[in-house]
C-alpha cells in the first residue's frame, strides 16, 4: 500500500540569506527523505518539497525550530502543490528563481564550531586567524557590491585551495557557499609591523609579538572587521593614560574587550540579560557595573560606576586572548578624536603613526567601515545605543509601506537611512558631521548602501534644522536629482522612530527628553510633552525656556548652564555662595550676566539634557565636558546606589490650554530653590542627584497626566537622548504603568540622534502615504 504523498511550495522570509538556510534546507530534505528543490528568490526562500504526508509535515516544523543561529524568520508560507514525481533534492542558482537577491548579511562574531577548531592542535585552521564558516565571519564590510558572493568581496584575491574549495561546494559541509571560507594554505595572512609601519614578524609570530608588546604597556593598532582598533592593557593605568593623551581623547570611556564571560563576571556585576547581550552573534559594547576591586584601570572609564565592555568575535583576537597574560584589552575605534574609524593599512599607517607603538595588520581589505555597536540593558530589556557591526545592513520594520526614499539624520553621532517598502536600512553609526571626513564617510557609505539595496531615493528627508550640514547637503542633492524634500522637526522624529519600532499608528502622548533640537518656533527645544501621530504633532507641554549664554559653547561648558538656570530661578548669581556653586569667576558671571540682558548669543532653550548639564556643574563641579552629555552620565553614576523611591524636587505647570493650542510651561524655580538648600545642609551629593532625577520623572508623568485629561490618549511613546540614562527611564517607566499608562521605549533603534533618520523615515512615509 502506498502512503499518502504530497507537494508542497514553502516560502519563507526574514534574514534568511547568506546565513546557511538552503543547506540547512538541503540537509532536513535528505534526512526526511524528501524530493524537490531549495533556491534564494527576491528577498527570501523558495522551497519545493515532495514525499509522504508524514514527512513533509516533521520537515515543516523543523523548519522553523531547527533553523541556523544566524537565520530569523519573518513567516512562512506553505501551499499545496501537485506532484511532479521528480527524485532527489537540489539547490538551484539564485538565477532560476527570478532576479537575483539584494541581500548582504551582517558580520557574526566567529561561532562555537569555529572556535573550537581555532584552538585544536589536530585541526587544519588552528590558530588561522581568518577561519569562519556559513554560521560565522564578516559579510558587510567585507562587500563591495551586491550580490553576495565571493567574487564581489575582498576575499576576491585569495582563490580557495581544493580543500577549502571542496567545503565550499559540498552542501553537506559547515562552509558550503561561506563566502570568506579560507585556511592557511590560500587564505589573508596577519603580520606585526613597528610604529613606523614596516613588517617585522609574520604569521603566527606576529600575534605573539603584538601580545608581548601589549604586556609591555604599549599602544597597538590591531586590524580587525570593522576597522582597526587602538589596544592596551586595561589593567595598566600608565598605559591606559598615554593611549588617552595621544588619542586626545580624555574622559570618554574607553571600550574594553575581555576573554569570555568568566572574565565578564569578574570585571562586571552582570544580569542575565546583561549576559545575554554581550553573547548576541553582533557582540555589542555592553554597559555594565564595574565590580569593585575588579583591577581594571581607573582611566578606562572614569569617574563612572560602569564599564563598556565586549567579548571577542574575530579569530585574531581570540589569539589575543588565548594568552593567559592578556586579561582585558582596551579595544577602542583607531581614529583621532571624532574622525571617522580607520580601515586601510596606509591610512592606519598615516594616520595612527603617531598613537601606536605598533601594528598588527592583515592583508584582507576592510571595504566598509562599522564601529563596534553600543548597547545596555533598560529597564530589563537590550536597546541599542549605537547601531553598527552586526546590525548593518539589516532592516527595522515600518509600520506601513514606505516609498524609496533616504533620511539623512540629524547633526552629531549620525546616522542616514534608505527605506523602500516595509523596511528601513539605517546606515552604521557615521559620527559627527562637523567636518569633512565625516561628510566623505557619509557620502561613501550612502552610495554603497543605495547600491546594495538598489533604493533609488525619490525623496529626501532631513531634520528642520538649517544651518545643519546634513540638512543643507540634502537639500543640495535633492535639488540635482530634482527630488522633493521634506523637513522633520527633530523631536517629532523622535517620537515618530518609538512609534513605528513598535508598529504604533494613531495619536500617542510623546515624551521627547533630549539634548538640543530645532524647534518649529526657532528655538532650542528638548523637554518636550507632545501629542503626536506619525504624521504631524502639537506641543502639550515643554520646560520653561531659558537662556542658553553663549550658544554652542554652554554644551561644551555646562557652567554657563548652571548660570542661566540659577538666575532665571531668581538666585544673585553674582554673589559668592552661588559663584562658588557654579565654580564661576565673577568676571566670566559678569560677562554671562550681560550677554543675556541684552539676549546677544543667548538662544532659549528647553532642553532636558542642558538641565541635566546645569544640575551637574553645581552638583559635581562639572564645569567643562571632555564628551557629549559627560554631566549628565555623571549625574546618572553618582545616585547609582541611591534607592528610586526618594523625596522628588518639585516643578511647577504653568499656563497652558489644549483649546487654544497654547503648550503648558514646566517650571523649574522650585526645583532650583529646593537644590540649593539641600546643597547647604551638606545633603549627599548622590540623594541630590536621586532627588533630581526622581524631580524630573515625576514632572513629566504629571505632563502625562494632563494630555491624557486633554486628550483622551493613553499611550506614551519614550524618545530623545535622556532616554539614555536607566534611572530615569525606569523611573518614568514604573511611573506612568503605576497611573495606568501604556509606556513604549526604543529596543532595536537608538533613542539618542543615532535612531533620528528611522523616525525621520517613519513621518514621512506617513506624510507621503496619507495615512497615520
Ligand atoms: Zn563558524
Ligand atoms: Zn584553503
Ligand atoms: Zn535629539
Amino acid at each position: 500500500m502506498h502512503e499518502a504523498l504530497r507537494r508542497r511550495g514553502v516560502v519563507v522570509r526574514g534574514v534568511v540569506q547568506g546565513v546557511g538556510f538552503r543547506p540547512f534546507v538541503y540537509r532536513l530534505a535528505l534526512e526526511e527523505g524528501l524530493a524537490g528543490f531549495v533556491g534564494n528568490d527576491t528577498d527570501g526562500v523558495t522551497i519545493e518539497i515532495e514525499g509522504p504526508e508524514e514527512r513533509v509535515e516533521a520537515f515543516l516544523d523543523r523548519l522553523q525550530f531547527e533553523a541556523p543561529p544566524l537565520s530569523r524568520i519573518d513567516s512562512v508560507v506553505v501551499r499545496e502543490l501537485a506532484l511532479v514525481e521528480d527524485s532527489g533534492f537540489h539547490i538551484v542558482a539564485s538565477e532560476v528563481l527570478g532576479r537575483v537577491s539584494t541581500g548582504i548579511p551582517a558580520d557574526a562574531a566567529t561561532c562555537p564550531d569555529c572556535l573550537r577548531e581555532l584552538l585544536d592542535s589536530s585541526d587544519r585552521r588552528y590558530r588561522y586567524p581568518f577561519l569562519n564558516c556559513t554560521n560565522c565571519g564578516p559579510r558587510f564590510t567585507i562587500t563591495r557590491r551586491i550580490p553576495y558572493d565571493r567574487p564581489q568581496t575582498s576575499m576576491a584575491k585569495f582563490p580557495m585551495c581544493p580543500e577549502c574549495q571542496r567545503e565550499y561546494d559540498d552542501p553537506l559541509n559547515r562552509r558550503f557557499h561561506a563566502q570568506p571560507n579560507a585556511c592557511w594554505e590560500c587564505g589573508p595572512r596577519t603580520w606585526m609591523a613597528g610604529a613606523d609601519g614596516i613588517e617585522i614578524s609574520s604569521a603566527d609570530d606576529a600575534v605573539a609579538a603584538c601580545i608581548d608588546r601589549l604586556v609591555a604597556g604599549q599602544i597597538m593598532a590591531i586590524k580587525g572587521i570593522g576597522g582597526f582598533h587602538l589596544s592596551v592593557d586595561a589593567t595598566n593605568q600608565a598605559a591606559v593614560m598615554r593611549l588617552r593623551e595621544r588619542k586626545r581623547r580624555y574622559g570618554k570611556p574607553l571600550a574594553m574587550m575581555v576573554r569570555d564571560m568568566e572574565a565578564a563576571r569578574q570585571v562586571c556585576v552582570l544580569t542575565a540579560e546583561e549576559e545575554a547581550l554581550l553573547m548576541t552573534p553582533a557582540r555589542s559594547i555592553v554597559l555594565a557595573r564595574r565590580r569593585a576591586g575588579c583591577g581594571i584601570a581607573e582611566g578606562v572609564a572614569p569617574g563612572i560606576p560602569w564599564l563598556g565592555v565586549y567579548l571577542p568575535y574575530a579569530p585574531l583576537q581570540h589569539l589575543l586572548f588565548a594568552d593567559a597574560r592578556v586579561r582585558a584589552l582596551v579595544m577602542t575605534s583607531a581614529n583621532l578624536s571624532e574622525e571617522p574609524i580607520a580601515i586601510d593599512n596606509d591610512e592606519a599607517r598615516a594616520r595612527l603613526g603617531g598613537i601606536a607603538d605598533g601594528f598588527l595588520m592583515h592583508d584582507r581589505e576592510i571595504l566598509q567601515r562599522c564601529d563596534d555597536s553600543v548597547a545596555a540593558v533598560v529597564d530589563g530589556a537590550p536597546q541599542l545605543v549605537r547601531r553598527a557591526r552586526g546590525f548593518v545592513p539589516m532592516g527595522v520594520e515600518l509600520p506601513f509601506d514606505a516609498p524609496p526614499m533616504l533620511a539623512v539624520g540629524g547633526h552629531l553621532k549620525n546616522v542616514f537611512a534608505l527605506a523602500r517598502g516595509r523596511f528601513a536600512y539605517q546606515s552604521q553609526h557615521l559620527g559627527d558631521l562637523e567636518n569633512l571626513t565625516g561628510l566623505e564617510f557619509f557620502r561613501e557609505s550612502l552610495e554603497h548602501l543605495m547600491r546594495t539595496f538598489e533604493i533609488e531615493p525619490r525623496t529626501v528627508v532631513h531634520d528642520l534644522h538649517p544651518g545643519y550640514l546634513s540638512t543643507q547637503w540634502a537639500r543640495e542633492w535633492a535639488k540635482e536629482r530634482g527630488l522633493q524634500t521634506i523637513a522633520v522637526q527633530h523631536h517629532h522624529a523622535h517620537v515618530a522612530g518609538c512609534m513605528a519600532e513598535h508598529g504604533l499608528t494613531g495619536n500617542v502622548i510623546g515624551l521627547a527628553l533630549d539634548g538640543t533640537g530645532y524647534g518649529s518656533d526657532g528655538k532650542i527645544w528638548g523637554g518636550e510633552v507632545l501629542i503626536a501621530n506619525l504624521a504631524g504633532f502639537e506641543r502639550f507641554a515643554h520646560l520653561e525656556y531659558v537662556p542658553m549664554p553663549g550658544g554652542e559653547a554652554a554644551i561644551k561648558e555646562p557652567w554657563r548652564m548652571a548660570l542661566g538656570h540659577l538666575r532665571a530661578a531668581g538666585f544673585d548669581v553674582e554673589s559668592d555662595e552661588l559663584l562658588k556653586l557654579v565654580g564661576a569667576t565673577e568676571k566670566e558671571a559678569r560677562v554671562l550676566m550681560r550677554m543675556m540682558e541684552r539676549g546677544v548669543n543667548t538662544p532659549l532653550t528647553s532642553s532636558l539634557g542642558r538641565l541635566f548639564d546645569a544640575v551637574a556643574a553645581v552638583v559635581l563641579g562639572r564645569r567643562v565636558v571632555d564628551y557629549e552629555a559627560q554631566a549628565a552620565i555623571e549625574l546618572e553614576g553618582i545616585a547609582v546606589d541611591e534607592p528610586d523611591d526618594v523625596p522628588v524636587y518639585a516643578m511647577e505647570f504653568v499656563g497652558g490650554n489644549w483649546d487654544t493650542q497654547e503648550p503648558a510651561r514646566i517650571n523649574v524655580t522650585p526645583l532650583w530653590h529646593e537644590l540649593v538648600e539641600d546643597l547647604r545642609n551638606n545633603v549627599s551629593k548622590a540623594r541630590i542627584a536621586a532627588r533630581f532625577h526622581a524631580g524630573v520623572a515625576a514632572a513629566f508623568v504629571r505632563a502625562s497626566v494632563l494630555a491624557r485629561e486633554a486628550t483622551g490618549v493613553n499611550r506614551v511613546a519614550l524618545s530623545g537622548g535622556c532616554m539614555h540614562n536607566r534611572r530615569l527611564a525606569r523611573l518614568l517607566r514604573a511611573k506612568l504603568e503605576a497611573e495606568g499608562f501604556e509606556v513604549y521605549q526604543h529596543r532595536n533603534v537608538s533613542p539618542g540622534d543615532g535612531g533620528l533618520s528611522y523616525g525621520q523615515v517613519a513621518v514621512a512615509m506617513a506624510m507621503l502615504t496619507k495615512q497615520s
